[in-house]
């Protein structure tokens, strides 16, 4: 165990949990992350970071620690929070409500736990900056927003992160998940799925309901393209690899005697190689082209990708060094391997940026104990999990937990005694 980590995270625990809950309490949309962006940057100050830049990217902030010879090491949170309506109960329960970038009003939760990130890497970075005698090298700090909307890494990077600032040769980050409160869990390679998202607007021509013959309608054009992508994984992916191809939005019409003139779905897919990735894209591409022709529309179908995660990989070799300095730390028995993971980060963008390593795990919630009674009836998917309005994490052992985690990792890359 590095000893002196644990002890001041453990000095630090009341002060930051009254910041979790004051992130918590006032949660923010993707895009409009000022009020936290605000508190995230004055905390790096009162730490004594040397430099603080904010609106970096949107409303990203980035803190740099010079402290002499040594790597440079990025550590990253997210700090976005979800379109969801808080439920938990908790003392501290967000009622915040807010209009989204497509100016819809919408109740607002820290529903992915991005605000238990944020307050565990203003704790790594206290902590850092407190005890820079035992180590050397330069820490960047990286508060990366719209992680929802898996912009926030790009526009950072496109806003100059890796010019205006030091060049990491390594990018660490971390999520919280419906694991056991104060257990790490990782996994090697590829960790998270690739996300990309697909708008589209069939053109057909409308008429009245009464007269099919004057029409190309565009409700059964788009039945059939939504039945025909089922076939594009069950028939098109090899069966090792995997895929998943949703049609989330399917809108059309206003009236049962109108056939409208147009017709709109919203397309996801999460893929794990860039092989598979073209390939299901270029199929669904296809399939919708092919089925608006096959139905005589006069006008292809407009697509329209507007949205992309790459496939999250945690370097294998980076990976196994921080992993052993977790299991040193925290001992083995709170190390736990875990499989590929569904769901999509944009992370990943910041290491492809600059050709460097990341390493990113998941680290526990919930209450060990309703962990394991649901592991032992079999229920584990009933757990709230990440983006549910019940998704509550324990503030303790989360947060110290979190907070020695990001910086055992640093500690891991940057020149230690
Ligand atoms: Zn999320
Ligand atoms: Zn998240």
């Amino acid at each position: 165990m590095i000893e002196f980590v644990a002890r001041t995270a453990q000095d630090m625990a009341d002060d930051l949990a009254g910041l979790y809950r004051d992130l918590h309490r006032h949660p923010e949309l993707s895009l409009q992350e000022t009020r936290t962006a605000g508190v995230l940057a004055q905390r790096l100050r009162d730490a004594g970071f040397d430099t603080v830049a904010e609106q970096v990217g949107g409303t990203g902030v980035v803190g740099v620690l010079r402290n002499g010879d040594g790597p440079v090491v990025m550590v990253r949170a997210d700090f976005d929070a979800l379109p969801v309506e808080e439920k938990t109960g908790l003392p501290y329960a967000s009622t915040a409500r807010a209009v989204d970038h497509e100016g819809r009003e919408m109740p607002v939760m820290h529903a992915c736990g991005h605000d238990m990130h944020a307050t565990c890497l203003v704790g790594a970075a206290t902590l850092l900056a407190g005890t820079r005698d035992r180590w050397s090298g330069t820490l960047l700090v990286v508060f990366q927003p719209a992680e929802e909307l898996a912009l926030g890494a790009r526009a950072m990077v496109d806003d100059g992160l890796f010019e205006r600032f030091p060049r990491p040769r390594i990018v660490l980050g971390q999520h919280v998940a419906p694991l056991p409160a104060g257990f790490i869990g990782y996994g090697t390679g590829t960790v998270m799925a690739a996300a990309d998202s697909l708008d589209v607007t069939l053109h057909g021509r409308g008429a009245h309901g009464s007269r099919p013959e004057a029409s190309i309608d565009p409700v059964l054009m788009a039945a059939n393209v939504v039945t025909r992508l089922q076939g594009v994984v069950a028939r098109e992916v090899p069966p090792a690899e995997s895929a998943v191809v949703t049609v989330g939005r399917l809108q059309a019409g206003t009236k049962d005697n109108i056939i409208p003139d147009t017709a709109e779905l919203g397309i996801n897919i999460r893929t794990y190689s860039p092989a598979v990735r073209a390939l299901v894209r270029a199929a669904i591409e296809r399939v919708v082209t092919a089925e608006a022709r096959a139905s005589g529309a006069r006008e292809d179908p407009e697509l329209t990708w507007f949205s992309a995660a790459p496939a999250l990989v945690s370097e294998p070799e980076a990976t196994k060094t921080t992993v052993a300095a977790f299991t040193e730390h925290f001992g083995a028995q709170r190390i736990m391997p875990m499989p590929q993971v569904n769901a999509s980060e944009d992370v990943g963008v910041f290491g492809e940026a600059i050709g460097v390593p990341t390493v990113f795990w998941f680290w526990g919630g919930l209450e060990p104990e309703t962990v394991l009674t649901a592991l032992a009836e079999d229920r584990i998917d009933t757990l709230p999990s990440n983006h549910s309005p019940y998704f509550a994490p324990l503030v303790e052992p989360t947060l110290s937990t979190g907070v020695q985690a990001l910086a055992v990792a640093a500690l891991a890359w940057l020149h230690c005694d």
